[in-house]
């Protein structure tokens, strides 16, 4: 045999019956979405590396350590592109508005999910591919739609029963009101220098506002008592911060001021937030957002404000299941028994039709070695879950007819039903009580 190859390393399979709880967050949040008017998008995996460089910033993880980047082969005129995998969507999704100039008549509420690939070190709620479901709302620049976009991600957790979250907020001000509080928090670190560890030494005069992200205990204290972006914010920042406060109480969405709350990318401005959990141990944050409005001219856009969130899929199912929220794994309506071979070409007729009537079947098909006995065919029925069997035996066949058997209420209650006309008694499939 040949040698086994694995899934590369912190990128993972998802197989039933986990990939139902998959299905079911997608369900709901596609159902969600289009409650709150946010319509879909679809971007490509892989970028011009140049867009996360602009987009995301140079001195972040991302960029500098994370992303799947490379050059791809050259094309004739002996040019090759720098291309990378998405580490996220928001560039990509800016890149595609600003593309197609989707802004020209109004603004535009858009959502997003699919797999994203950061090279980072694997770990629980951190993996090498890894999925997010994402809202953004471009061309507004007040706080209402930053209201909207929390009251979403809030409409979400009640659909889903996810119960152990709080939001943070905090508001990064405007890029002149941030150099201000950055020469300050320079000066401070510097006064401090020795209790930095080297990321925040490198970060220092670089990105100094990405050092009170740091998730490194032993930089708490300094990082704690560092000068607050928010003593720094004019009044205008402050009452877009007061205006989302002011909607969010009236909606009874509870939240926390935290001000070390930065961020890890680069292009936000104003309002940011998190719905953070402790049940997940260091991996705490399963949805983060906030205010980019100038992310889109950074890009080549004409100016516009934004503002978006992106939650972490792997992370909002594993809350789930760490509160117990069961899966429901799905089960087929019928299982269908199949002792002949030869009846094969009216057995698969008849689940089309079934089929095309809205009934879920399986079909008990051969294996290697052939179909296996009835007894054994009755048992795989039971195993499926499904509260009937079609038996297709040849009594059966040669009357015309198929016998619904039922498996679930007790009753072992057996009728037999006419092939010729099957969309006149699928439905009877469908009822828990089919025929008494
Ligand atoms: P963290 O601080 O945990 O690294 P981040 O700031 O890098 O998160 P964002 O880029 O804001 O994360 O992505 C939004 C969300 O996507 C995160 O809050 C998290 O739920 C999820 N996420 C980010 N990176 C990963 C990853 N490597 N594996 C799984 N989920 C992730
Ligand atoms: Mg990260």
């Amino acid at each position: 045999m040949a040698d086994k190859l694995n899934a590369v390393k912190g990128m993972n399979d998802i197989l039933p019956p986990e990939s139902a709880r998959w299905e079911w967050l997608e369900a709901t949040v596609r159902e969600l979405m289009g409650r709150f008017a946010y319509r879909n998008v679809r971007t490509p995996i892989l970028e011009h590396t140049a867009l996360f460089v602009r987009g995301i910033g140079e001195v972040t993880d991302i960029v500098e350590k994370e992303m799947y980047a490379f050059e791809d082969r050259s094309d004739k005129h002996g040019q090759a592109e720098h291309l990378a995998m998405r580490p996220e969507n928001t560039a990509g999704l800016v890149r595609a508005v600003i593309e197609h100039n989707m802004l020209y008549d109004g603004p535009k509420r858009l959502w997003y999910t699919g797999p994203m690939f950061r090279r980072e070190k694997p770990q629980r709620g951190r993996y090498r591919q890894f999925h997010q479901i994402g809202a953004e709302a471009l061309g507004f620049a007040g706080p209402d739609v930053d209201a909207e976009l929390i009251l979403l991600a809030n409409a979400l957790w009640k659909a889903i029963g996810l119960t152990d979250v709080r939001l943070e907020l905090n508001s990064l001000g405007q890029p002149a009101e941030r150099a201000q509080h950055r020469a300050q928090l320079i000066a401070h670190f510097e006064q401090h220098a020795d209790k930095l560890d080297e990321d925040g030494k490198r970060r220092l005069h670089s990105n100094p506002l990405r050092i009170l992200d740091t998730k490194n205990p032993a930089m708490k204290e300094v990082v704690e008592a560092a000068p607050k972006l928010i003593d720094f914010l004019g009044a205008e920042s402050l009452a877009h911060f007061e205006g989302l406060q002011a909607i969010l109480r009236a909606n009874d969405i509870a939240f926390t001021i935290n001000p070390r709350l930065v961020r890890g990318l680069d292009y936000y401005n104003l309002s940011v937030f998190e719905f953070v959990t402790d049940r997940l141990g260091a991996q705490g944050t399963v949805c983060a957002g906030g205010r980019y409005d100038d992310l889109i001219a950074q890009i080549g856009g004409k100016p516009a404000p934004a503002v978006g969130w992106a939650m972490g899929v792997e992370r909002v199912l594993d809350l789930l299941k760490e509160q117990g929220a069961a899966v429901a794994a799905p089960v087929p309506t019928a299982y269908a028994v199949v002792p002949d071979a030869a009846s094969m070409p009216v057995v698969l007729r008849t689940l089309q039709a079934l089929r095309e009537s809205g009934v879920s079947v399986q079909m008990h098909a051969a294996t290697a070695d052939g179909l296996s006995s009835f007894k054994a065919q009755m048992k795989k029925a039971d195993a499926s879950g499904a509260p009937y069997a079609l038996i297709f035996g040849a009594d059966e066949l040669a009357r015309g007819e198929v016998t619904i058997k039922a498996l679930r209420d007790g009753s072992g209650a057996q009728t037999a039903r006419v092939l010729s006309d099957v969309a006149a008694w699928a439905a009877t499939l469908q009822s828990p009580v089919p025929f008494h």
